[in-house]
């Protein structure tokens, strides 16, 4: 097979023109020929015979005339077993194999089987010979981790094939051949366990998209009762430099009841990346009791790697998450930030001298995004399971100014707003989400499945909503006539306000019982704070009351940093119930 040939003609940045005489289309990958290495690169725009590429590496030294060869394959992600516990860049190179490889600094034009081919797995067939197959089927599994991983009929398998052999159960590589199917042209195909997926192409091997309406627990008290965000949904948490949009996801990514995470680190600086690398292997996972990396991938590009990447990663994880999602999984993919991933949109879109939107990001920004949060998704599968992905992006607008168009694009594709502000995090009431700008549309969409754990767990919230409005318009007009202008009514509701704020909306990352809760505690211990918002204080004056929540606040703290049903527990659970009864 002759391969399409092209030669550059012309460079700018990281976009390389070329010319060629053959066929060559969107988006496909072609590498450009140095002499210290091919480069990998996507077609973005073809006219005529020319074609502009963006190349995934730094291209100092490519020169006019470079031979350019067209793959005709479209840029895509491998799949198969053994993805779990790794680390990728945005092209799915895995990280510490390049290091290895190439040492501290990584050199341009070394790409690397993302998959192992040396390692076996042990597998089962499921399929038999003479089963009319077609893609998504399921030929057989393998263990991988504490899942059971499916081995799939390509999904880019067209039409429906016979299966003429299959390996029987046993320990094979990835690169095995495990089935033989013929098609109906009498064309035979051989099978492995790994193949191949465009990562820009949605993978729809499903029956139907299903209405989210189960919670996915992230085990942050803000969000699981006040702005929750369903299994198969979609958040967005943007918040100015410094906010605690990191640590936040971090924390999501430990605690939250999915079964698999994968974490996309797109864009960051190195440092707060490499922090991430160095502290995820040694994480336990609370549910499993194994490190978690057991079940998490890492996408990774640091502001320090080329953007062309930066765009790719967040495709990759999306398309890792699609494909365990087939196998009934819950998967939840953490993009941090998708601020960056613009950047490398707008960046390439400046250099096609496309005609620029708003603060010079392309016009079709806002189909961009709304495309990646398509992805997610709760789906029902051939054999009647369930798979879902979430996805929870960040969003970082530079001096924390929400009308920018990232911000606005997200917020208008997403299920629910987690906005983090200055005015929370530089008064250090973290986590910085902030109650009078945020919202989310799954707590109606989840209404029936709330109402099963609590039936009045919905009205509940809305009356400390309430309160959280009212409370701070009192805030307000104190600031400005002072507490003496303050009625005494007024003033206890600016209390209990406060009271809410410091014992449930916050939550103490740092301390092992606080930072996370379950659902079953949250459930338990709100309805103690709302018993609090409703109570009649009887109290002489403010000092009097400013002294009675000052002794709540405590208390209510102590019973957070108290392990479930433990003796302290109880025991503060005794004080805080003879305060309600007196
Ligand atoms: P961002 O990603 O929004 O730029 P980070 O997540 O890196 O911000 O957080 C910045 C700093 O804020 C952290 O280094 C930490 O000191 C503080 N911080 C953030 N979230 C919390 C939290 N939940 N508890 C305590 N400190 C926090
Ligand atoms: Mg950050």
């Amino acid at each position: 097979m002759s391969i399409a040939v092209g030669k550059v003609v012309a460079g700018y940045g990281n976009m390389i023109t070329a010319s060629f005489d053959t066929n060559v289309r969107q988006n496909e990958v072609a590498y450009v020929i140095t002499r210290e290495g091919r480069l990998k690169c996507e077609v973005i725009r073809v006219r005529e015979n020319v074609c502009y590429m963006q190349v995934f590496e730094d291209t100092r030294g490519v020169k006019v005339g470079d031979q350019v060869e067209f793959t005709s394959g479209l840029l895509a992600a491998e799949l198969g077993p053994g993805l779990l516990g790794r680390i990728y860049d945005g092209l799915q190179n895995p990280l510490p194999d390049l290091a290895k490889q190439c040492g501290l600094f990584l050199k341009r034009g070394v790409y690397l089987e993302s998959l192992n081919r040396k390692v076996t797995w042990e597998f089962t067939p499921v399929a038999k010979v003479g089963d009319e197959v077609e893609a998504g089927d399921v030929l057989g599994t393998v263990p991988e981790g504490i899942f059971t991983h499916k081995i799939f009929v390509p999904f880019s398998f067209i039409g429906r094939a016979k299966v003429k052999s299959l390996a029987g159960k046993g320990r094979y590589t990835v690169e095995q051949v495990i089935a033989r199917v013929e098609d109906g042209t009498g064309k035979v195909h051989d099978l492995t366990m790994r193949q191949e997926w465009p990562i820009k192409i949605a993978l729809r091997q499903y029956e139907e998209r299903l209405l989210p309406v189960e919670p996915l627990v992230s085990g942050c008290r803000i969000i699981d009762t006040f702005y929750p965000v369903a299994k198969g949904g979609t958040a967005c948490i943007p918040g100015p430099f410094g906010s605690g949009k990191t640590v936040l996801q971090q924390l999501i990514s430990r605690y939250a009841d999915v079964d698999i995470i994968i974490v996309a680190a797109c864009g960051e600086r190195a440092g707060e990346v490499v922090e991430t690398l160095r502290d995820f292997p040694h994480l336990i996972d609370p549910y499993t009791g194994k490190t978690l990396m057991e079940r998490t991938i890492i996408i990774c590009n640091t502001s320090s790697m080329p953007v062309a990447a930066r765009e790719a990663s967040i495709y990759t994880a999306v398309t890792l998450g699609e494909y365990y999602r087939q196998m009934g999984l819950g998967v939840l993919i953490l993009a941090d930030s998708t601020s960056r991933w613009a950047q490398a949109l707008r960046e390439m879109s400046g250099r096609l001298e496309e005609i620029p939107g708003e603060e010079a990001f392309p016009a079709y920004l806002q189909s961009r995004i709304a495309d990646f949060y398509e992805r997610a998704g709760l789906v029902r599968l051939k054999d009647g399971s369930t798979g879902s992905v979430s996805v929870i992006g960040t969003v970082s607008p530079a001096g924390g100014n929400f009308e920018e168009p990232v911000t606005q694009g997200t917020l208008a594709v997403v299920g629910a707003f987690l906005g983090l502000t200055w005015a929370r995090s530089n008064a250090r009431r973290f986590p910085a989400i902030d109650p009078l700008i945020s919202w989310s549309k799954y707590r109606e969409q989840m209404r029936t499945t709330l109402d099963k754990m609590d039936p009045s767990w919905v009205q509940k919230i809305k009356g400390a909503q309430q309160l959280i409005h009212n409370g701070n318009e009192i805030k307000k007009r104190m600031d400005v006539v002072g507490e003496e202008g303050t009625s005494l009514g007024d003033f206890i509701l600016y209390l209990k306000m406060e009271f809410l704020d410091a014992v449930y909306l916050q939550q103490n990352a740092f301390d092992p019982v606080d930072a996370y809760n379950t659902m079953e505690r949250q459930i338990y211990v709100f309805s103690k704070v709302d018993q609090v918002l409703r109570k009649e204080i009887h109290v002489k004056d403010k000092d009097d009351a400013r002294n009675v929540f000052f002794q709540l606040n405590a208390l209510f703290r102590n019973w957070n940093s108290s392990q479930w049903e433990s003796e302290d527990f109880k025991r503060f659970e005794q004080q805080i119930n003879s305060f309600l009864e007196s």
